[in-house]
């Protein structure tokens, strides 16, 4: 059996930030474990730019990211072991793993953390009807075939769903000869960032179908087409407005599942509201030990704050090696209020803050000209004029220590006060 003081498990930007953060915060015997043949996840397929923009203050490729990132992991000799899928980890800390070169292992750790990014929502996760032919992707499946394997996967592309990777894969298509004849959303707004709908679609002069939904698949072997329908208040599709779209390739980009088989069976406690374990505000899981950050923990928009909430579970975790966390302090849960789709962290032991606490959250609805509104034990603490604000941009809020002093046993809540547009 193999022994390490703190075993990353993925090795995306979420893993490599909190294993670069624990090796800083004093130490050496660290592990980071990869299925994927190298270090950087879902960003080596990203080759769109975007990235950085508040961590570097440039705007940079997602490989070029993780670049700045494997680099220090190199510079500061950490183990990492690529190829390798971790298959189980227990609740006492020892983790399954398998390769080709070192075949079944088990390694001890002494503190765990979780950093598996998540996948997208099939087909199958949406049940649209119709035969099953070949050309139906999801958007991320495409993007790595075009962008990291070399295969272009059709000609004449749909795309249903609205999500960043559905839009930017518009633009990548129509940049390498494809065409993209429109994209459906189910939703009346987009799913998506703002910046995304106007520099992938707008500026291709590609039609974005708000409100419409995918009714039947035509074609046997291979995708002929898609029929496409309007959708009432309840999404539910209006009979007499379908619409043929002829097309060889069906891109689906409707939604991200953090991924948790492992966490679930460790025996974590999960929130059904952001499909990521519970954890506390040094990232830790309800069972001790064990840390999570990044997408498996909640979808991030921008890869900039999976960083930072990592670098938070890396030196939490050697925190905890070193024995240095405070269990018995006085602490809050955070409870999603009026508008507010989930909050992470769900638990806030104010003792193991230094400053501030970061609070990261989603709203339910688009919303000009609101606020969030935090509540402690349902007395207004603070509130936070907001222009605009869409699911499809997590709302970040940096709140004083000094409001969560001697609360204990308390609940703080976030809600939105607006008028729905
Ligand atoms: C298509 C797309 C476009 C995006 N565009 C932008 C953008 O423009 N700007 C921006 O800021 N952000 C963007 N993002 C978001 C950003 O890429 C993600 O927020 C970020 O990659 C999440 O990091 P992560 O480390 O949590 O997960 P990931 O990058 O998914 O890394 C998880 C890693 O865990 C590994 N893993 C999982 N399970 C196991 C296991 N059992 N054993 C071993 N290894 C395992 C995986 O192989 C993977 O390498 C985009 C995301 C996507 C998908």
């Amino acid at each position: 059996m193999l022994n390490y003081d703190i075993v990353v498990i993925g090795g995306g930007p979420a893993g490599l930030a909190a294993a670069i953060e624990a090796k800083k915060s004093g130490i050496d015997s660290i592990l980071v474990i990869d299925r994927d043949r190298e270090l950087g996840g879902i960003l080596q397929q990203c080759i769109h730019n975007g990235f950085g923009l508040h961590e570097f203050k440039e705007e940079l490729t997602g490989p070029e990211y993780a670049e700045r990132f494997i680099e220090q992991l190199k510079e500061l000799d950490i183990e990492c072991k690529l190829d390798t899928m971790v298959i189980d980890i227990t609740q006492d800390r020892l983790i399954h793993a398998i390769n080709t070169e070192d075949g079944y292992m088990t390694i001890q750790a002494k503190a765990i953390v979780l950093a598996m990014g998540c996948r997208e929502r099939t087909r199958g996760a949406i049940a649209i009807p119709g035969s099953r032919p070949a050309g139906i992707f999801t958007a991320g499946t495409a993007q790595r075939y075009i962008n990291m394997e070399g295969y272009m996967v059709g000609k004449k592309v749909f795309i249903l769903g609205s999500g960043d990777i559905g839009l930017i894969m518009a633009r990548r298509l129509i940049l390498e000869g494809a065409e993209v004849s429109a994209v459906a959303e189910v939703m009346p707004y987009s799913g998506g960032l703002t910046r995304n709908i106007v520099q992938c679609l707008e500026d291709f002069n590609i039609p974005l179908l708000l409100s419409h939904t995918i009714v039947d698949i035509k074609g046997k072997d291979k995708i002929e087409g898609v029929v496409l329908s309007k959708v009432d208040s309840h999404r539910k599709p209006i009979a007499g407005t379908e619409k043929y779209f002829e097309c060889d390739t069906l891109l689906l980009s409707v939604g991200l599942i953090p991924e948790n088989e492992l966490s679930k069976s460790a025996g974590i406690e999960m929130d059904p509201a952001t499909n990521g374990p519970i954890v506390n505000e040094s990232m830790e899981t309800t069972v001790e030990g064990i840390f999570a950050c990044g997408n498996v923990v909640h979808v991030h928009d921008l890869v900039d704050y999976v960083s930072q909430e990592s670098r938070r579970a890396g030196s939490n975790a050697a925190k905890y090696v070193k024995d240095m966390l405070i269990r018995n302090g006085s602490t809050l849960q955070a409870r999603p209020g009026d508008g507010v789709g989930y909050i992470v962290p769900q638990i806030i032991r104010t003792d193991n803050l230094e400053k501030n606490l970061d609070l990261f959250m989603r709203v339910k609805n688009v919303y000009s000209h609101g606020k969030l509104v935090i509540r402690v034990d349902g007395v207004p603490v603070r509130e936070i004029k907001k222009k605009h604000m869409a699911p499809g941009e997590m709302e970040r809020i940096k709140l004083d220590l000094e409001l969560l002093k001697d609360k204990n046993d308390s609940i703080l809540s976030v809600e939105v006060e607006k008028e729905v547009v």
